[in-house]
Formats: C-alpha cells, structure tokens, sequence
C-alpha cells in the first residue's frame, strides 16, 4: 500500500503509480487530488518538477471510467491544452504511463508534424486529447476533431501560453468546449493577465499552489561567476572539464547563442545538440533523446525550447546567459534537482546581466553565492552597477569560507 491509496483512487491507477516508482505523493499531489475528483474547478499555482501532471492527470482518468469509458470518433471526453510541442508530448507520455492498465486511449497533436496521423488517431476516437492551440485549431477548421463532448478542460503552462501569443487561439478554442464541464488552470506564475483568463474560465476554483519560488530555489545549490561576455566561452571550456558535470543543460537568451554555444562545445570535444524554435521537430527530438540517453553530455537550449522538458538526472543547469525574466531563471534551475534529487545552477553574469541578477535576487528572496575561483573573474562587477548597496553581501560565503578559494584583489566600490 502506497501513501497514495489514501487518495481514493482506483486500483488500476495505483498499479500504475506503482509501475512509476512513485511512493509518496507530492504536495500539490496532496491537495488537488481530493477536490478534483469530487469534480471542483481547480487553480494550481505550480511549475513543472512539483509533479503537477500527475495531479490533474490521475482525477482526469478516473473521471473518464466512471461511466463505461465511452467513447465516440473525433469527439475526446477530455482536453489539455498546453503551449509547446515538448510539453504537450510528456503530458501524453505521463497520461499513457497512468493509463496503462485502464484501457482509455489518449493522442497528442501539435504542429510541425504530419497532420495526417493526428486525424487518423482522432478519427478512431480518444478520450483524452492533448493538443497545443494552433495545431487543434487547425484540426478543429477542418472538421476532424470536436470539442463538444469535452468533460474536461485542462490548460497548463497558462503564463507561459499567453507569454507565446496564443490568448486568442485559447478563447477560440474555449468557445467551442460546452459549458457544463470542469475546468483546471495551471500556471507557474499569476499575473494579472493569468488572472484575467482563470477568472473568465473557471467557476467557484480551489486554489492550489505549490512551490513558491523560494522554495524551489533553495533546493538548488547556486553559484554565479561574473565574467566578461567574451571570456564565456572560455569559462565554459574550463567548467566542462570537470567530469562531475555529466548531463548538463546550458541556457542561451537567443537562438543563435544557443548555436554558437553548441558549435564551440562541438570544438572542445564536448558532444552536445542545441534546441531551439528554427530547429526541425525531427532535430528537436533527435536533441532530446541523445540527451536523455546519455548520449549527448550538454544540451544548449533557448527558455521557450527547453518549456517543459523533463530529463530525470540533470546534474548542472548553466545559465550561459542569464534571463532577464527572472521568473525563467526559477524554471531553468528547477530543471536540475527534480522530484528531490539535489543538482546545481551556475550562472554567468557580464556587466550587462548584473541588474538582472538582483532583480532574480529578489524574487527568489536570497543571494547567489559568488564563486571568484575561476581564471575569468571580473571583480569590478561585485559591486557594479544592479548591485544592492556599495558592499555586495553574501552570508553564506562569509558563513562557510572555502580554504581553497584563492586570494582575489578586493573589488573597489563604483
Ligand atoms: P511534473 O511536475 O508533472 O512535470 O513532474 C515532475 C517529475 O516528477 C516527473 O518526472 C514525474 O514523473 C515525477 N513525479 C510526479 N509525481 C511523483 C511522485 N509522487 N513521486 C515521485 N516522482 C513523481
């Protein structure tokens, strides 16, 4: 018996959260579960690595068995949209995982494939659909798909779905789902704007939220190296020398970045593939899975490719570049230690980058530890400009020393 039985959950999906290896559900696991299966609105402030597809994915499924899994061609019972093809296809690898012994048939559309294998899969019916917007939207002009069976109406990634441009394909697309249902709305940040669409769609919701970003912050080890722009590349070099850095994902704020990056590692002997929006779906997938096997020691990605990647045993995210959202900086480190293995972030930071580095300071409520004991070392920007305040406080360095830190020349207020 798993903690999970508590749940009320029916056996075949605690066999199969059995077969995932899950022993113990995770918090937001914990309080979406119970109000979704008596079939409330649901508001889950949460980003992905809190095991949030398993929150709604588990309710959704028992759901759709309560009357005889029925099912009709083209018309799925229950629909997720979410903003990336990457995201969209572990959602659907998540819900076939945890619907394996449950005899319910699910498919996942998105654009930048064949269509005609999406309509034949509709054609034959499905109970749950996965779909990013503009794909269904597609499928949904040609007469190939219906959404008025809908039950249930899950959005996930929403901050990042209106981020992409896609509120009005939402709109459209939530205007042909039927009143009568249950709707979900997950979302790893909450501005007005999110707030705007959950107030539209959801009726009466629970309130679910998870992992503030401090939280998931904390469980990273973070170190930022200030260094000039054009001695990164260098930088890098000399970290990728050290063999503790097996599945590393390195972030670039620009496509080209991204491939200038992969290029150089390319040089230094380092095999690694880079992911990003010019890049093919074919290549995409090539990239993810030479990753995901081990094949592939790095791999450089922009904020929108890496969305919803999920790669068990990243041990190091490097921040190449560092992201002038500072929410992206949260998603990218909560990349590496994921359902509570421990990893690390390293962040590289040029003058141009310092004031983003205390805006992402200030929203993950701690300071990045600075680590000086790397031959690129620019001193003058401890207290550059973005720096709070003419000292640059960092406790926990004055906490714990490191015997082994070389001595660097004392950085000179501006
Ligand atoms: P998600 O936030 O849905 O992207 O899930 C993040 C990762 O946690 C995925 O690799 C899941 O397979 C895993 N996971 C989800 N729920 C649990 C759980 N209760 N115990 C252990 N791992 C889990």
């Amino acid at each position: 018996m798993t903690e999970f039985a508590g749940l009320e959950l029916a056996q075949p999906l605690l066999r199969a959260i059995a077969d995932e290896g899950y022993t113990t559900p995770t918090p937001i696991q914990l309080k979406a579960i119970p109000p979704l299966l008596q079939g409330r609105d649901l508001l889950g402030v949460a980003q992905t690595g809190t095991g949030k597809t398993a929150a709604f994915a588990l309710p959704l499924l028992q759901h759709l068995t309560k009357d005889g899994s029925k099912l009709q061609e083209r018309r799925p019972r229950a629909l997720i949209l979410a903003p990336t093809r990457e995201l969209a296809g572990q959602i659907g690898d998540s819900i076939r995982a945890y619907s394996r012994h449950m005899g319910l048939r699910s498919t996942v559309v998105f654009g930048g494939v064949s269509i005609r294998p999406q309509i034949k899969a509709l054609a034959q019916g499905v109970h749950v659909l996965v779909a990013t917007p503009g794909r269904l939207l597609d499928l949904m002009n040609q007469g190939k798909v219906r959404l008025d069976a809908v039950e249930v109406y899950i959005l996930d990634e929403a901050d990042r779905m209106l981020d992409m441009g896609f509120i009005r394909d939402v709109n459209k697309i939530t205007a042909a789902v039927p009143k009568r249902r249950q709707t979900e709305l997950f979302s790893a940040t909450m501005p007005r704007s999110v707030q705007g669409l959950a107030d539209g769609l959801l009726d009466d919701p629970i309130r679910v939220e998870v992992a503030p970003a401090a939280t998931t912050a904390e469980k990273v080890e973070q170190r930022v190296l200030f260094v000039a722009k054009d001695k990164k590349r260098a930088l890098l070099s000399d970290l990728m020398a050290d063999a503790d850095i097996s599945r590393v994902l390195i972030f670039t704020r620009t496509k080209h970045g991204a491939n200038r990056v992969a290029k150089h590692l390319d040089q230094i002997g380092v095999e690694s593939a880079a992911i990003h929006g010019n890049k093919s779906q074919g290549a995409r997938e090539r990239a993810l899975n030479g990753f995901r096997s081990g094949n592939l020691r790095a791999l450089v990605a922009t904020d929108i490719a890496a969305r919803g990647i999920d790669v068990e045993g990243v041990t190091h995210v490097i921040n190449f570049d560092l992201p002038n959202e500072p929410e992206s900086y949260v998603h990218r480190i909560g990349r590496t230690a994921r359902a509570g293995a421990s990893g690390m972030a390293i962040s590289f930071c040029d003058h141009e980058e310092r004031a983003y580095l205390t805006d992402i300071e200030k929203i993950i409520r701690q300071s990045v530890p600075v680590d000086e004991d790397h031959a690129y070392h620019l001193a003058d920007i401890v207290n550059g400009p973005g720096a709070p305040g003419p000292a640059r406080q960092n406790p926990q360095r004055k906490r714990r020393p490191n015997p082994r830190r070389r001595r660097r020349p004392v950085a000179r207020a501006a």
